[in-house]
């Protein structure tokens, strides 16, 4: 059974990051079928993180972003080529050029795309922009070393957060529009987000919250500004659509897998689940795309757009492929998440939203240099530092050992006299952009539903 696992053929579907790091453990691991990888996109895999940063201040040229292999893999490259469809009854991916791949097993690492402003006519005016692939951030660059005569943001969680550092530090004016309270706050809640807010004031940004855009506006093709919805209207020529992600799992429909706008359900393992929640068997979930329960919390489906998760989750769903059962690993890891803004590394160890209370355990707001411990039902469930990443071990053992909240004192510079208040972790739906991190599972006392009995 086993030496069978390491033959036959395996397609991954996304060759990005998640993609790659799969079909190299793949080899590491002794697989030696034959293995295709299906990417839409025409380049070999790259990183994104850089798109939003360093591409955007000018440090690093859109094409300079490729991820170096950890070794040449041995593949069929099928790159510029979208897979619109899977067979499960003959096991083949189907590819929008007509082509069939038939698989043994099959891996899912589709991702997230960009959310698109809602308006399509609006979104096609000249100087309206998103930034998820290297042609986005290219042309974004490009935008911005012209001196447009202010850039305005839509949604202020890390993407558009990290948009308006980097406009602010090529001295651009630039407008932040977010419909939430304050910048981060959905992914870090209140204290962050008050403490994001500031940060962004202080460095010049024009930031507006608890407002929408409820249009943009153009003459001759060319945006000119946006009306908001306090009445406000803002003279702009860029405008920058960061609104979350969207998963790619069209291409699943009809598929017979759990797959949705939440992402593909799958066990710990990676496998995915078919839409009874059986276990294919077959086909394996990793990344972006993946939605799997963690029984740190409460076994919720968690769905993550961090490049940590897509790299450890490829790894876990690569080596569960070609071993059999009782070798088969769980994807455990604690999330971590990091950004760059305005001068500040911010570090996330954790679910930060899974929270109730939050306590600043070291370092303070005043000094921009602090760790922010998230707990729940009075246990540890998350950290986040700034300028502090140094102790985000401590806090991962926290986590993982589901010590008791507030944490021990310990630290040589922790406050005299924490103070333990509200996470305000406010409802995703309050938001202008999408969660970076989805927690999608039932949690006994919030009722969804009420089961009566017949009468
Ligand atoms: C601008 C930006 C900044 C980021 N910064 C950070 C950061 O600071 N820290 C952090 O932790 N994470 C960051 N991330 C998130 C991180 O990049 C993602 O978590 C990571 O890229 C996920 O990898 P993936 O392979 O799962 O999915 P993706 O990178 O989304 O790749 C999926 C691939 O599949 C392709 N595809 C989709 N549908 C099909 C189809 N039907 N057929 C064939 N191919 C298909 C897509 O085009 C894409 O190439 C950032 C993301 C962006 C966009």
């Amino acid at each position: 059974m086993s030496a069978d696992l390491k033959k036959g053929r395996i397609v991954i579907v996304g060759a990005s990051l998640a993609g790659l790091r799969a079909a190299e453990t793949l080899r590491d691991e002794g697989f030696t079928g034959e293995l295709t990888l299906v990417g839409d996109e025409p380049h070999p895999p790259y990183d994104r993180p850089p798109l939003s940063k360093q591409v955007l201040l000018g440090r690093v040229p859109a094409t300079d972003v490729g991820l170096p292999g950890r070794h040449l893999v041995d593949a069929r490259w099928k790159l510029g080529v979208r897979a619109s469809g899977l067979d499960p009854s003959t096991k083949e991916v189907l590819l929008a050029n007509g082509e069939r791949l038939p698989f043994d097993r099959l891996l899912i690492t589709t991702g997230t795309r960009a959310r698109p402003w809602p308006h399509p006519e609006e979104a096609r005016l000249d100087g309206v922009l998103t930034v998820r692939t290297i042609e986005d951030a290219g042309r974004l660059a490009e935008r911005l070393d012209a001196g447009p005569s202010r850039v305005l943001v839509i949604g202020a969680g890390f993407s558009g957060s990290e948009i308006a550092s980097a406009c602010r530090e090529r001295g651009l004016p630039v407008t932040v529009a977010e419909r939430g309270p304050a910048p981060l706050v959905g992914a870090l809640g209140g204290t962050l987000g008050s403490f994001a807010a500031r940060l962004q004031r202080a460095h010049g940004v024009d930031l507006r919250c608890g407002v929408t855009v409820t249009s943009l506006t153009g003459a001759n093709g060319r945006l000119t500004g946006a009306e908001l919805s306090d009445g406000s209207r803002i003279e702009a020529e860029v405008a920058v659509i960061a609104l979350g992600a969207v998963r790619n799992t069209e291409w699943l429909e009809g598929s017979g897998l759990a797959a949705g706008p939440r992402g593909v359900a799958c066990d710990a393992g990676c496998q995915a689940f078919n839409m009874y929640g059986i276990v294919t068997g077959e086909v394996f979930v990793a990344g972006d795309v993946a939605r799997f329960p963690h029984p740190l919390f409460e076994y919720q489906m968690l769905a993550l757009e961090h490049w940590g998760n897509a790299v450890e989750q490829a790894e876990v769903a690569a080596h569960n492929m070609v071993n059999p059962g009782p070798l088969r690993r769980p994807h455990l890891a604690v999330p971590v998440f990091w950004s760059s803004q305005f001068g500040l590394n911010i570090k996330s160890v954790g679910v930060p939203t899974f929270s109730d209370q939050v306590t600043i355990a070291q370092g303070s707001v005043e000094e921009r240099r602090l760790v922010v411990v998230y707990g729940y039902r009075g246990r540890v469930t998350a950290a986040v530092s700034v300028n502090r990443a140094k102790w985000l071990d401590h806090y991962r053992h926290l986590i993982e050992t589901a010590a008791p909240f507030p944490p021990e004192p310990g630290a040589a510079d922790r406050p005299a006299a924490p103070k333990v208040v509200p996470s305000d972790v406010p409802d995703p739906k309050v938001l202008s952009h999408g969660p970076t991190v989805a927690l999608t599972g039932h949690l006994p006392d919030r009722r969804l539903a009420v089961v009566r009995p017949m009468a």
